[in-house]
């Protein structure tokens, strides 16, 4: 646990959260300020800053909490559609640094969050980019 991080004592249940899910490696609460009531944060209980921290195990079972919460604040809510969000980094929006997942609950309509522009490829340059990436894995 990393004495200095807000997530990290909410996660290990020292300071107290609306939790609506806790296992052995995470818990999920209400975030304190809401896109739409029921949205939740999921926290893995062992610090990690960022996705790029976030040990392979954690990686693995993130997804299934995330698919679990999901369809629990789905139901609850009435909402539409979920959103699950991630930020990574000051640019990214990231504002606690603590890794976590947000599930947003969506309504039709709500307009609530950005929809990001719709760029394009000059001609070979995905296949170039691609293969830049693939490098990288
Ligand atoms: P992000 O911008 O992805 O880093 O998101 C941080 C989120 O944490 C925001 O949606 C905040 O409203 C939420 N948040 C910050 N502090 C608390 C807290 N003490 N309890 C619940 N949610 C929090
Ligand atoms: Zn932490």
């Amino acid at each position: 646990m990393n004495d200095d991080c807000i997530f990290c004592k909410i996660a290990a249940g020292i300071i107290p959260s609306a939790t609506v899910y806790e296992d052995d490696d995470f818990r999920a609460i209400l975030d304190i300020a809401p896109a739409h009531k029921g949205h939740t944060i999921i926290l893995p209980k062992k610090h990690a800053a960022n996705l790029f921290e976030l040990d392979a195990d954690s990686a693995a079972k993130v997804f299934p909490v995330a698919k679990k919460v999901a369809a629990a604040v789905k139901k609850a809510t009435g909402c539409d559609g979920v959103n699950i969000l991630q930020n990574n980094g000051t640019a990214a929006g990231q504002t606690v640094f603590h890794l976590h997942v947000h599930v947003i609950p969506r309504f039709e309509g709500d307009g609530i969050l950005p929809v990001w522009p719709q760029g394009a490829y000059a001609d070979g340059e995905a296949a170039t980019l691609a293969e830049a990436i693939r490098k990288e894995l």
